[in-house]
């Protein structure tokens, strides 16, 4: 039986963790699923989030499966499809992970094992889009090219305008890719996974959005350069016992948006008690904080992602 591979890209803060939940959640994949997660920083977050589920999960901690540990990854996966354990195995890189070398391992792969390489999605924060092209366009960039399916996240937070703008950018540099603006929240799993397997089509939360006029630009998209520096980024993180009320929390990440004192903060992500009973999970992105109730863990985890990182003044927020 053909193993079916999905690739859930995306960079820092996207939502490819709160996909990927969803889709468990709902019950998209009935069948036998592992999931290879590989986690930036080394406080792992999402592989302890995703432990209460009951799906196989492979975590690759010690660098980057596009790069540094690529021969683990490409192991890691011989080894899965070897043992036909699984039906479908879901590929969470990190952040920065560079979605065209991942496909190329699949396709290397895909010539010699019963499977077949299905969903390859990018989710992109469009809130974010303008400033992380800017900066970090290397990953961005690379993710937004060659993923077949592109999930916008926080459209909800948006204008049509703001959205219309983004979306034709988008275009510029995938013309092929299916577009989904719909808010996530509005369409179920089953829904979200129907759209990543039409290819092509442009699926609006509003109809007029169509009618921006959109520029292709026909540019030899394949970069085959595989010289790309992850040390850009650098991770802060700490297990703690510490208790944190929720509006020490929400003033911690407030002032986290402070570029000069703290350096480029583009990610945090934990779970942490508020009080001595009840606990919480939070996820910060530079234009978002969401906070939600959890269930108890042996330790609080809170991992910080960003560009030139001040570390010893994290050392004494958290
Ligand atoms: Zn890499």
């Amino acid at each position: 039986m053909t193993i079916q591979i999905d690739i859930f890209s995306g960079f820092f803060g996207a939502g490819k963790t709160t996909l990927i939940k969803k889709l468990i959640d709902e019950n998209v994949y009935s069948k036998k699923i592992t999931l290879i997660e590989n986690e930036f920083g080394e406080i792992p977050i999402d592989g302890a989030f995703l432990k209460k589920y009951n799906i196989e999960i492979k975590e690759i901690k010690a660098g980057c499966i596009c790069c540094s540990t690529v021969i683990d990854f490409t192991n890691t996966l011989r080894e899965i499809i070897k043992s036909k354990e699984t039906e479908r195995i879901i590929i969470e890189p990190s952040g920065v992970g560079k979605l065209s070398e991942i496909v190329k391992i699949v396709k290397i792969l895909e010539e010699d094992n019963d499977i077949h390489l299905n969903l390859v999605i990018a989710a992109v924060d469009v809130t974010m889009y303008e400033e992380f092209t800017e900066l970090f366009s290397e990953f961005y960039g690379d993710q937004i090219i060659h993923a077949s399916t592109i999930l916008l996240s926080r459209t909800q937070n948006v204008d049509d305008e703001e959205l219309g703008k983004v979306v034709s950018k988008i275009r510029e540099i995938n013309d092929t890719a299916s577009i989904v603006t719909t808010p996530w929240d509005d369409l179920s799993g089953i829904e979200l996974i129907g759209l990543s397997e039409a290819d092509g089509q442009q699926i609006s939360r509003d109809e007029d959005l169509s009618a921006f006029d959109l520029e292709f630009d026909d540019d030899d998209h394949d970069h085959d350069d595989d010289d790309h520096n992850h040390d850009i980024f650098t991770s802060w993180g700490i297990e703690t016992p510490k208790i944190f009320p929720v509006t020490q929390l929400e003033s911690i990440f407030e002032s986290l948006k402070d570029e000069a004192i703290f350096g480029k903060v583009v990610r945090s992500k934990g779970k942490v008690q508020i009080d001595g009973v009840n606990w919480v999970e939070f996820d910060f992105v530079p234009n978002a904080l969401e906070i939600r109730a959890s269930e108890p863990d042996e330790i609080g985890r809170i991992t910080v992602i960003g560009h030139d990182l001040n570390q010893a003044i994290l050392d004494t927020v958290f």
